[in-house]
């Protein structure tokens, strides 16, 4: 019997970067009715603040209680207090200023020795997520359409990229996520560590939780949550979860 029902959020929950479809919406209100729900990315707080918890407002706030909001790979994990209508930081592993400048110095310098800093950056290229570093190819704020035209032309240039900042930051997990981002975290931090935090937290089993992510092959940002052991379900967009959910509710209108 499941009782935590686990999100990736770009390209599973949402279009990379947008906020939630009101069918979204409303699929993920009916899920919190019936299960814990939990939203696990490399994004930051601010992100999910943005197009998760935003576009639920107008739900009953009390179910927001069952909603486990994880940034940054698991790294913080916050949940929600409806009587004071606050979120509340569980726990943060933040990296300390020398080990951030270290990671941005690497990054800059191999990123634009590589040809791929971009002329014209939508934001930041390197966001300091506190308690992760992320380059972004095209820059934080890229249209998603870019960034998926921009995936299909670089994917291998990209891996590569990532190849030469692992071998000069063997002490951090250097990993590709998303369509255009090279994450940069504590070792042993991806989602499988925010997933085994939660598991903690609520005390429950790992095979009382299923995981639903877009990249869950070998290599992908979600597969280390295959790879402990959590029931999956591979989407291959997020035009496709919410099917999963109807399925996963029983619902078939
Ligand atoms: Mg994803």
């Amino acid at each position: 019997m499941k009782k935590i029902i686990a999100f990736d959020v770009d390209d599973t929950l949402v279009k990379s970067k947008n906020p939630l479809t009101p069918e979204m919406v409303s699929l993920l209100s009916e899920l919190m009715k019936s299960y814990e729900v939990a939203i696990i990315s490399g994004s930051r707080f601010e992100v999910f603040e943005e197009n998760i918890i935003a576009p639920l407002r107008e739900k009953p706030r009390e179910l927001l209680e069952r909603m486990h909001i994880l940034p940054t790979c698991g790294t913080r994990y916050y949940t929600y207090d409806h009587e004071v209508d606050t979120w509340d930081i569980m726990y943060a592993e933040d990296f300390t200023e020398e080990q951030k400048q270290k990671i941005v110095e690497v990054s800059e310098r191999l990123t634009k020795e590589s040809g791929l800093w971009p002329a014209h950056p939508h934001g930041e290229v390197i966001e300091d997520r506190l308690s992760q570093i992320a380059i972004s190819m095209l820059g934080q704020k890229a249209p998603a359409e870019e960034k998926y035209e921009w995936y299909a032309a670089h994917n291998e240039d990209a891996i590569q990229l990532r190849n030469k900042i692992a071998a000069e930051l063997p002490e951090f997990e250097v990993r590709n996520g998303g369509t255009t981002t090279i994450d940069i975290t504590p070792i042993g931090v991806d989602k499988a560590y925010g997933m085994q935090k939660l598991i903690e937290a609520l005390d429950v089993t790992k095979e009382e939780v299923l995981f639903v992510g877009d990249r869950l092959e070998k290599g992908g940002n979600d597969y280390p949550v295959k790879a402990m052991g959590v029931d999956c379900i591979d989407v291959d967009g997020w035009q496709t979860t919410p099917y999963v959910v109807r399925g996963i509710l029983g619902v078939t209108d």
